[in-house]
C-alpha cells in the first residue's frame, strides 16, 4: 500500500510539473482525486486493511493526497500568470487603427436654413435678436397695428393664454420689443417658433418658425427693401435669381408686398416644382407704418424703415426639395440623414 501511494505521488507531481495549461491541470485532478480516479480507488481498498493499520494507512492517504494538492496549486498559480500575461500580450491595443465612431445626431433642415438665413443677414449687418414665444396680446397685436377687432386675433387663430396672454402668433413680436428699448439705427432679425391655432397637413402646422427682419434709420425708402431683400434672394437661391413685388396688406407695413422669386428649378419657364408659374412666394415685407414706431417711441418724422418675415419651414422645404411639412416634425433619423 505505501509503495502504491508513493509511486501515485511521483507520477502525479511529475504529470503536474509537465502540466501546459490549466486544463491539462484539471484532467490531472480529475484522473487522481476524481469519484474515479486513483486516490480514491485506493481509499476504497481500505476495508481490505487491518482495522489496526487502517489509521496508519489513512494517514498515509491524505498525506499524499495533501503532497498532490500543494504541487498543484503552486502549477496553477503559475500557468494563471502565465496565461494572464500570454492573454495580455495578444490583446495588445493596436493604437493605429481607427477609433470606433459616436453616433450623434443630425443638423435638422430648419437648423440648417436658418443658419443660412443668419449667415446671410449678419453679413449685411443685421444682429440676431430672440424673444419670448409666450408674449403678451400687446406686443403680439397692439404695438403691432393690429386692432382688437382684426380677424387675426380671433381664437379660431390664436392661442391664447389668458386675456392678455397669448403663445406669439409672429416673431414681429421681438420688433416691437426693440424698438421700444432701442433707438435707430436698428438692424435686427429675430427668428423663433410662433404659434397658429390651425390643424396640422402638408403645408400647415400649429407651430412653426419665422425669421422676422426689421431696419430703421434716416432716409430708408422702398428701395432700401428691394435692393436687400434682392441680394438675400440671390444669396440663398443663386445669382441668377430675380425677384418680384407684389402689393399687399398687412396692418404693421404700408406700403405692404409679397416678394416672389424666380423658380430656381427652371429659372422661371414654368415646372412643376414652381406649378408653372415660373415664380415661388418667399416672404412678406413692407414700409414699418409710421403708427408703428410712434407707439414704440421712435419719431416716423425723422426715421423710416422697413420689415420682413419669411417662414423657416418654407424656406427649408424649398431649398432641400422636401414636399411635406410633417416630414419636419417626425424625428426620423433615415430623412433627416439625408440633409
Ligand atoms: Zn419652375
Amino acid at each position: 500500500m505505501k509503495e502504491r501511494l508513493e509511486a501515485i505521488k511521483q507520477e502525479t507531481i511529475a504529470k503536474i510539473k509537465n502540466a501546459e495549461d490549466l486544463n491539462i491541470l484539471n484532467d490531472i485532478r480529475v484522473e487522481i482525486l476524481g469519484k474515479k480516479g486513483q486516490l480514491t480507488e485506493v481509499l476504497k481498498g481500505m476495508k481490505d486493511v487491518a482495522p489496526e493499520d487502517r489509521p496508519k494507512v489513512g494517514q498515509m492517504v491524505n498525506d499524499t493526497r495533501k503532497a498532490i494538492e500543494e504541487k498543484m496549486e503552486e502549477v496553477k498559480a503559475q500557468l494563471q500568470e502565465k496565461a494572464r500575461e500570454a492573454k495580455l500580450k495578444a490583446e495588445v491595443i493596436d493604437v493605429t487603427l481607427p477609433a470606433k465612431k459616436n453616433k450623434i445626431g443630425h443638423k435638422h433642415p430648419n437648423t440648417l436654413a436658418l443658419e443660412e438665413l443668419q449667415r446671410i443677414f449678419v453679413g449685411m449687418g443685421y444682429e440676431v435678436v430672440e424673444g419670448p414665444e409666450v408674449e403678451y396680446d400687446y406686443y403680439n397685436f397692439e404695438a403691432l397695428n393690429i386692432p382688437a377687432n382684426h380677424p387675426a386675433k380671433d381664437e379660431q387663430d390664436t392661442f391664447y393664454i389668458n386675456k392678455n396672454i397669448v403663445l406669439r402668433t409672429q416673431t414681429s413680436s421681438v420688433q416691437a420689443r426693440v424698438m421700444e428699448k432701442t433707438q435707430p439705427p436698428i438692424r435686427i432679425i429675430s427668428p423663433g417658433r410662433v404659434f397658429r391655432s390651425d390643424q396640422v397637413d402638408a403645408t400647415h402646422s400649429p407651430s412653426f418658425h419665422q425669421v422676422e427682419g426689421l431696419a430703421i434709420d434716416k432716409n430708408i425708402n422702398f428701395a432700401d427693401l428691394k435692393g436687400t431683400l434682392q441680394e438675400f434672394a440671390k444669396e440663398l437661391f443663386g445669382p441668377d435669381t430675380k425677384t418680384k413685388f407684389r402689393p399687399h396688406h398687412f396692418p404693421f407695413t404700408e406700403p405692404s408686398a409679397e416678394m416672389d422669386v424666380s423658380c430656381f428649378k427652371c429659372g422661371g419657364k414654368g415646372c412643376r416644382f414652381c406649378k408653372g408659374e415660373g415664380w415661388i412666394e418667399i416672404l412678406g415685407c413692407g414700409m414699418v407704418h409710421p403708427h408703428v414706431l410712434e407707439m414704440c417711441g421712435i419719431d416716423p418724422e425723422k426715421y423710416q424703415g422697413f420689415a420682413f418675415g419669411v417662414g423657416l419651414e418654407r424656406i427649408a422645404l424649398l431649398k432641400y426639395e422636401i414636399d411635406d411639412m410633417r416630414l419636419l416634425y417626425e424625428n426620423d433619423d433615415r430623412f433627416l440623414n439625408q440633409f
